[in-house]
């Protein structure tokens, strides 16, 4: 049984088909990493998983549920932009407990869970602070915690490093290795970075204009790349 299956997914804006039929199963705890270039739909598809963009064909199924038309709540999905998307006026503690806020959750049950969240992350001395008093690495790790905090069953990840400085970017990634280790959820993220794609997956998924180019392990990629994009998008010779 697949965690999150993809069957024959299509988007069109206007008279654009920008997905043009995408299929993929991914496993529990799987770390998939969809890759390709600049307006390939990276981002487009991560939005029809978490409901965030109607599907305009195709099946999408979490847990052999058929969740297609279900609304976004109901998935048990949590995306983690790229632009961090917090609240400027709410501290990192309220930014974190706003979810859980919203569905009514107990005000002690909200505490141990930001705080739990907080400590996995390393920013339990920052629950005070605004998110304009944060660096960028920060904002990041709160963006990631108002993930954790909801307990999903699938992380959605859309390029959340690319604001950051090179250095930094390497750290985040090795956290967000780490994170994936430490929690054994279901990770699906987006990014046109072939080193970020390399290091974090369990499996790739190239895209290129909206179609899959090929599906494998980051060594299965490497060496037997399907086609010379392939290839070349990955960084082995042939
Ligand atoms: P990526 O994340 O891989 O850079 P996107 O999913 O953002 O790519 O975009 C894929 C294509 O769909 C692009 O050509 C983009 O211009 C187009 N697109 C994305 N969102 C919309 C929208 N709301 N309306 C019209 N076109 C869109
Ligand atoms: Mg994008």
């Amino acid at each position: 049984m697949s965690f999150l299956k993809l069957e024959g997914i299509k988007k069109t804006f206007g008279d654009i088909e920008v997905i043009k039929g995408v299929s993929f199963a991914a496993e529990k705890g799987e770390f998939v990493v969809f890759v390709g270039p600049s307006g390939c739909g990276k981002s487009t598809l991560l939005r029809m998983i978490a409901g965030l963009e109607d599907v305009s064909d195709g099946k999408l199924a979490i847990e052999n549920r058929d969740v297609t038309y279900e609304e976004p709540a109901k998935r048990e999905v949590s995306m983690v932009f790229q632009s961090y998307a917090l609240y400027p006026h709410m501290s990192v503690f309220e930014n974190m407990a706003f979810g859980l806020r919203m569905n009514k959750q107990p005000e002690d049950q909200i505490k141990a869970r930001v705080l739990e969240a907080a400590r996995i992350l390393q920013i339990e001395p920052l629950l005070e602070r605004k998110p304009r008093a944060l660096s960028g690495g920060q904002r990041q790790r709160v963006a990631i915690g108002r993930s954790i905090v909801r307990n999903p069953k699938i992380f959605l990840f859309d390029e959340p490093l690319s604001n950051l400085d090179a250095e930094l970017r390497t750290q985040m990634r090795v956290e967000i290795a780490k994170l994936h280790h430490n929690l054994g959820a279901t990770m699906v993220y987006v990014t046109h970075d072939q080193v970020e794609a390399m290091t974090l997956a369990d499996r790739i998924v190239v895209l290129r204009a909206g179609l899959v180019e090929q599906i494998g392990t980051p060594t299965e990629l490497y060496d037997h790349p399907a086609n010379i994009f392939v290839a070349g998008f990955i960084g082995s010779p042939k």
